[in-house]
């Protein structure tokens, strides 16, 4: 069996940035592993694209620029938010507007998103709405673990029923009754 549409396929590996040797910033254990429907569009496409073939106990060691991943930084994206967007009864929760944080927010579309605050001062928060991911290249090393095949369920509903987990039930919509 190989990696194909219709499989689950499960994978260890190491996500490293700034270079083939750089830094370790997501680490995925054999024990661990991530298992996903292959095709269903879950995972980053060209991501998908370099493991379409192997086999189990197959190797890979591959890259993604920054465009085939979470696109460039973009400066844009960087925008100053009026403190009072973060009142809660007239009070500023200082708590949630802090530095570093992650708040989920919503355009004015709503479209839900999440922004880091990078500073805030007397009458604005400037967050980052970009993926904490853009601007890099991904270096991916790893081990495919497993591939079975999909159920007929999970292959209509475009995920994983997998032992007891419900991933990613929510995007049915309650429109397949049976799921999970
Ligand atoms: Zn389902």
């Amino acid at each position: 069996m190989i990696v194909s549409e219709n499989k689950v396929v499960s994978l260890a590996y190491e996500l490293r940035i700034n270079g083939k040797n750089g830094e370790v910033i997501e680490s995925v254990d054999r024990n661990a592993p991530l298992t996903f429907l292959f095709g269903a569009g879950s995972l980053l496409p060209k991501f998908e694209d370099n493991l379409a073939g192997l086999k189990v106990g197959d190797s890979f060691d591959f890259n993604l620029v920054s465009e085939d991943a979470y696109g460039d930084f973009d400066e844009s994206s960087v925008i100053k938010v009026p403190l009072q967007a973060f009142q809660i009864d007239g009070k500023v929760d200082y708590e949630l507007v802090k530095i570093g944080n992650k708040i989920p927010m919503q355009d004015s579309e709503g479209h839900r998103l999440t922004g880091l605050v990078k500073n805030v001062d007397m009458d604005s928060v400037t967050m980052d709405f970009n993926h904490p991911l853009a601007g890099n290249h991904l270096f991916f090393k790893g081990e495919i673990t497993e591939i079975r095949q999909a159920t007929e369920d999970e292959m209509t509903h475009g995920h994983l029923h997998s032992a007891g987990s419900c991933e990613g039930c929510e995007s049915c919509g309650g429109e397949h009754s049976g799921c999970c």
